[in-house]
């Protein structure tokens, strides 16, 4: 068996070989077929569509790879409780069922603040999903975050290995924290996803392998990942882009080790390749995230350089990625999306 049929059937290699097949480019004609083939096997030829509102960028954090990193200069805003929910009311009529609040660390946003915002919307959508990307806090805010209607939570984990955390983020921060988040969330009852950037600096094969290994711990009901992308005013502001071609490659080995994942193709991706989304649905990805946020927001909420629908209504937005997404063979679903988990046996 090749390496990638045996990917296939036992959902692991041993780290040399995940090594081998990461390096190169020999196997991935193979890698992407079989991952789509995996794909349709679980989810068909579904595409799922999240609706993204970047509620704020304002941020108490300072991670050096990140644009709205509290030190950077960079135009601050915050929406309000109506301009979010517009932003629903105009994703809803486009037929999304998946909300997804994302956002810089702002302390503006307490429990209380949030609470009130997450059951509005749900007491408007009830047959929708409404997903947090907020960073960290409480087990207990989890909790109540939870309790008041969200049912998703994105916490990319950024990299698995404490020496390449503390390279990518100020000492306060820590990776124990942010995994220990993940498992509460976990345990309250969320569909958790993590991930990591892909040529974030300094970042080896063997952080990779340590990304996946973590996964496999997780087990995440979905996984991002995307190239990394500098930004400007950053401190790797001068560091290169990471690879598409090695995203593409680890969306495909992740869709082999987790079948079940939602996986998005994501925006990092479109960015650095004019066909991008479009090339990661076929390497196994089943999820896109249109922009929701208000277009005279979307420009300031600029985690990296050259961020791609910055300047488009959301039903153009919609319009366009449809089109993508049929011209790469897969079909928008109109469900609200949830992951499909494997019943145990
Ligand atoms: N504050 C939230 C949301 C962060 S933005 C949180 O902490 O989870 C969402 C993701 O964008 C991050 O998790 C990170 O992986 C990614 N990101 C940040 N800066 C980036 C960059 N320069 N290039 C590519 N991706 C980046």
């Amino acid at each position: 068996m090749s390496f990638v049929e045996r990917l296939r059937a036992e959902r692991d290699l041993p780290d040399e070989e995940l090594k081998t097949l990461l390096e190169t480019d020999r196997f991935d004609e193979e890698l992407h077929k079989t991952a789509d083939e995996v794909r349709q096997s679980v989810y068909g030829k579904a595409v799922y569509l999240r609706g993204l509102i970047e509620f704020t960028n304002y941020c108490k954090n300072d991670c050096y790879y990140c644009g709205i990193r509290k030190s950077n200069k960079a135009e601050r805003y915050r929406l309000t409780k109506r301009q979010i929910l517009d932003c629903c009311a105009q994703g809803y009529a486009l037929g999304y069922k998946t909300f997804v609040l994302q956002g810089g660390e702002d302390p503006f946003f307490t429990d209380d603040v949030l609470c009130d915002v997450i059951a509005a919307i749900r007491s408007l959508y009830s047959d929708c999903a409404i997903t947090l990307s907020i960073g960290e806090r409480s087990e207990e805010s989890y909790r109540l975050f939870f309790e008041s209607g969200a049912n998703r939570f994105l916490l990319r984990h950024e990299t698995a290995d404490e020496n390449h955390y503390s390279v990518l983020h100020p000492a306060v921060m820590s990776l124990s924290n942010r995994k220990q988040c993940l498992f509460n969330l976990k345990e309250i009852g969320y569909q958790v996803g993590t991930g990591f950037m892909v040529g974030s600096p300094y970042q080896t094969t063997r952080n990779i392998i340590s990304d996946l290994r973590f996964m496999q711990s997780l087990s995440p009901d979905m996984i991002g990942i995307g190239p990394f992308i500098p930004a400007k005013g950053t401190p790797f502001e001068s560091f290169p882009n990471g690879s598409v071609e090695l995203t593409l490659r680890l969306i495909s080995v992740l869709r082999l080790m987790f079948p079940h994942a939602l996986i998005p193709a994501t925006t990092a991706l479109g960015t650095l390749h004019p066909q991008g989304r479009e090339l990661g649905l076929k390497a196994g990805a089943n999820v896109v995230m249109p922009n929701l946020s208000p277009v005279e927001y979307r420009g300031k909420y600029s985690i990296y350089n050259n961020k791609i629908c910055t300047g488009e209504e959301s039903a153009q937005c919609k319009d366009c990625l449809k089109r993508r997404i049929e011209s790469a063979g897969y079909e928008i679903s109109d469900s609200v999306g949830n992951v499909k988990r494997e019943t145990v046996k």
